[in-house]
């Protein structure tokens, strides 16, 4: 028996439509010290801190997924190292990293404070994290991130690589900003060997830009790219909607994240909840679950009932459409992107 058998102590998620659920991504905070436009307005309200779970609360949600089966958690937000002493339930979570279902620690963050905390991740447990980052053009980054600096983010990547994690760059396609610099992001990600992947943009929250001019599909990205470089087609599954390719030139791998031009939600394995403990089936739908008020009246057994209720309610699938209004009026920052 492997040690993920032997510690599920329930039965698997699995929701109506027979996909397992492996994979929570989990958001501390809806801050941000950046306001990228794609992702929120320039003074976006956020939520109370009064109304955000406790560190103790949002382990006590996480153990009820690992004991169903959940393997992989990602701490994500807004930016999850802008709540304070975050690292405690990183390293809280670390403890349970063998002991239980749970084998993978991973986090997404803008990088500005990687920096400060790269060392103590890597020392909690996380070997992988993602940091989004569209432009190597100081002064494009400041316009998209609105005032955000790059230089930061470059420190906080090398400060990370130093500390030994792996880094993946996610950086999303926009028409019009960063489109012809994709060429550049990626060969100076894979000259340091990490590995890149391409967004595209998704129609959630409001901004005040139409999605229609922001949004570039990655077919087009692709097929710009394939006439620099040979992108090979690879089999790597990371139970993630990222198709990935090979790139013969620079020998690093490109995964494309395209929701709308190509549809992944068979084989969606995730589910995320938000800092005030609201369970999402869908990044693109209103289902939702209330963990908090299960967790804070009834305990685990409550928690455990809202998970079985939450896989009879996740959405086969979302249907963004850019020329649309927005499919939700959450924020990715809200939801956990
Ligand atoms: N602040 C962290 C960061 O930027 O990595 C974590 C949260 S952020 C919401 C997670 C990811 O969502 C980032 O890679 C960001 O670029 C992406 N994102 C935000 N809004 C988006 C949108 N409307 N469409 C596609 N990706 C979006
Ligand atoms: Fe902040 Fe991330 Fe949203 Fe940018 S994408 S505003 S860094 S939460």
């Amino acid at each position: 028996m492997d040690t993920q058998s032997k510690s599920l102590t329930r039965s698997p998620l699995i929701d109506a439509f027979g996909r397992q659920i492996t994979y929570l991504r989990l958001s501390v905070t809806d801050r941000c010290d950046l306001r990228c436009h794609y992702c929120m307005d320039e003074q976006p309200e956020f939520l109370p801190k009064k109304d955000l779970l406790s560190y103790e609360e949002l382990a006590a949600i996480c153990d009820s997924f690992i004991a169903r089966g959940v393997s992989k958690i990602r701490i994500t937000g807004g930016e999850p190292l802008v709540r304070r002493d975050v690292i405690t339930l990183i390293e809280a979570l670390g403890q349970r990293l063998g002991k239980s279902a749970l084998s993978e620690i991973a986090l997404t963050t803008n990088g500005t404070l990687l920096e400060r905390y790269a060392d103590q991740l890597a020392a909690a447990g996380v070997k992988r994290i993602n940091v989004s980052l569209d432009t190597l053009d100081e002064v494009m980054f400041r316009r998209l991130t609105r005032n955000g600096r790059l230089a930061d983010v470059l420190r906080g990547i090398d400060a990370a690589r130093k500390a030994g994690l792996h880094v993946k760059i996610n950086a999303v396609a926009l028409k019009g900003e960063n489109e012809h610099q994709i060429a550049d992001l990626m060969s100076w990600a894979h000259g340091r060997k990490m590995d890149m992947s391409l967004i595209e943009v998704m129609p959630v929250g409001e901004v005040e830009t139409r999605r229609s001019d922001q949004f570039l599909s990655l077919a087009i990205v692709r097929s710009r790219l394939e006439e620099q470089f040979t992108l090979q087609d690879i089999p790597l599954d990371t139970g993630g909607p990222s198709r990935y390719v090979k790139v013969a030139e620079t020998g690093g791998r490109l995964g494309f994240i395209s929701p709308l031009s190509h549809n992944f939600c068979a084989s969606c394995n995730r589910v995320r909840v938000t800092c005030t403990g609201t369970l999402f089936m869908c990044l693109g739908k209103e289902n939702s679950v209330d963990l908090r008020a299960a967790l804070r009246n009834g305990g685990a057994a409550a928690l455990n009932a809202q998970l079985d209720a939450a896989m009879q309610d996740k959405p086969e699938r979302h249907d963004f459409d850019v020329n649309a209004g927005p499919a939700v009026s959450r924020s990715m920052a809200r939801t956990g992107g």
